[in-house]
């Protein structure tokens, strides 16, 4: 072990760094230490990512009825740490080759690199979305949930998310309007068909909303067509970004910003991986990112093995 990183009880030499907090960051970090590898997950401020604000993540094996992200993210945390990983609430700022491995941030040098940085929301890109941001406009359905009691909320998507977090809307609010530019919802069908049957949740398909508008907050939206909506809030839920911005230099991304992999999760340069929604063609499950942070893990310790050469 060489310098120390200014954190105490931290080195700066590791098998494996992982960038990413989300629960492909956190899975690998498990694998990795399990595959008794030294360890570092740059957590970022917030282990949990994506996860963390979703009320009720289902479709997770074992946790038939759901489970809240703000439960799941630390035990994930809590397990990665309890196998060895060691996490450090810092972003990954640079990535550099170096000796055969990696130079992280400039001063912790890795073996082999696991990106699982995930990805955010994207935004509308509409006037009024920017200014009235905490003022109506909203990326957290459950925080904002239980401040918006017997209003009315407008959703903009039509995925798994604007469904999701629709429902958990629906609860504390009077109506809840999810407006879709397309004829149909693009969302799994236990989505659809419970948003369907919901009686506070009207879907309004074939809508392209150009504004949101109010004064010092949200008050409503204005179509493409001219209607304007009365709302009390709006939700923004039409995608996601990949975080692949600390690598856009280094590798090629596909043409949405995400990182090719070969079939071990490698991307083209030896004994960097990527993992979770940062990766192209992943499946933007929890179940799926944590099946791609134990693979990515895996993948490494075989590259460790084979003493860093390409994976037979
Ligand atoms: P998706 O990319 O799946 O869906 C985005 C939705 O927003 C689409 O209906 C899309 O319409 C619409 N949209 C995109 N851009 C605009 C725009 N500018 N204006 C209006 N509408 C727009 O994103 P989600 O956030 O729903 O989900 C992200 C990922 O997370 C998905 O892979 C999803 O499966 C996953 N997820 C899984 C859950 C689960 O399994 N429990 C829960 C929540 C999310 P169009 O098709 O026309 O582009």
């Amino acid at each position: 072990m060489s310098d120390k990183t200014g954190v105490r009880g931290l080195a700066d030499d590791y098998d494996v760094v992982i960038a990413g907090g989300g629960i492909a960051a956190l899975t690998g970090g498990l694998f990795s230490a399990r595959l008794g590898h030294s360890t570092l997950v740059l957590t970022g401020a917030a282990p949990g990512g994506l996860l963390l604000s979703i009320e009720q993540i289902e479709g997770v094996p074992a946790f038939p009825d759901g489970v809240p992200g703000y439960e799941l993210c630390p035990i994930a945390q809590e397990q990665a740490e309890a196998a060895g990983a060691e996490l450090l609430p810092d972003e990954l700022e640079s990535l550099e080759a170096s000796d055969g491995g990696w130079r992280v941030n400039g001063h912790i040098s890795a073996r082999a690199v696991i990106l699982a940085t995930g990805g955010r929301l994207r935004e509308l890109g509409v006037p009024g979305e920017e200014r009235l941001r905490g003022s109506g406009v909203s990326h957290c359905a459950s925080c904002d949930a239980p401040l918006l009691r017997e209003k009315v909320a407008g959703v903009i998507g039509g995925g798994d998310s604007a469904c999701q977090e629709a429902l958990t809307l629906a609860g504390p609010l009077s109506q809840v309007l999810i407006l879709s530019r397309d004829d149909e919802l693009r969302a799994q069908e236990t989505y659809r068909a419970r948003v369907a049957e919901h009686p506070k949740i009207e879907v309004r398909h074939g809508v392209v909303v150009e504004e949101i508008f109010g004064d010092s907050k949200v008050t409503g939206v204005r179509m493409a067509d001219g209607e304007e909506i009365a709302l009390d809030a709006v939700f923004v839920y039409v995608g996601l970004a990949p975080n692949s911005e600390p690598v856009a230099e280094l590798l090629s991304l596909d043409a949405d910003g995400h990182v090719p992999t070969d079939p071990s999760l490698q991307t083209e340069l030896p004994g960097l991986f990527a993992a979770g929604i940062v990766r192209s063609g992943a499946a933007h499950q929890a179940a799926g990112s944590a099946g791609d942070g134990a693979g990515a893990a895996k993948a490494a310790s075989r590259h460790l093995a084979n003493g860093g050469a390409p994976d037979a």
